[in-house]
């Protein structure tokens, strides 16, 4: 007898299934939708999100980088290659005796780790929050100086 109504509450559990499933259905159909029109449309970011990396200036325009190195000593996947040099009153870059003559970023070797703008004494280098770093070819993700520095604020836009 107890194998009998073990199997008619086997059969009814089967029969609420799906019942239960439209329900979930029905009440997901009612609530706000997320669908965002992405690439016309993009989600805020965190504010402690870790994207693309920038090297900034000051106001003035001078590169806020020094060519110390710091950010490629901290950085655990070996992926920034800075070569300093000396500014001189002809050629300045950088508020300081040294600026960064090349910087590069490997794109492939970098985590997001972010250790490179913690160890920046100057706020030079900072990760933002541009995700879209996808490429198809090794050498476009190795990111130089040129694609790094934000443009001088003191310079007009010819585009
Ligand atoms: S975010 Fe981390 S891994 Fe990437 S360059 Fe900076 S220190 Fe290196
Ligand atoms: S980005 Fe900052 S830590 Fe790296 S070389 Fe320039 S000033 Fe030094």
């Amino acid at each position: 007898m107890a194998d009998f109504w073990d199997d008619v509450r086997q059969i009814a559990k089967e029969v609420v299934a799906p019942f239960k499933g439209l329900a979930t259905v029905a009440a997901k159909l009612s609530e706000k939708k997320t669908t965002i029109s992405y690439p016309e449309f993009r989600r805020p970011m965190g504010v402690r999100s870790r994207w693309r990396h920038v090297l900034n200036r000051y106001d003035n325009g001078m590169e806020k980088c020094i060519g110390c190195s710091l950010c490629a000593g901290a950085c655990p996947s070996n992926a920034i290659l800075v070569v300093a040099d000396e500014n001189s009153n002809v050629a300045r870059f950088s508020p300081g005796e040294r600026y960064a003559r090349r910087y590069e970023i490997n794109m492939i070797r970098c985590i997001y780790c972010g250790f490179c703008q913690e160890a920046c004494p100057t706020g030079a280098i900072e990760l933002k929050d541009v995700f879209e770093l996808a490429s198809d070819t090794r050498k476009s993700l190795i990111y130089t100086k040129e694609m790094l520095l934000v443009p001088d604020p003191n310079r007009e836009r010819v585009d």
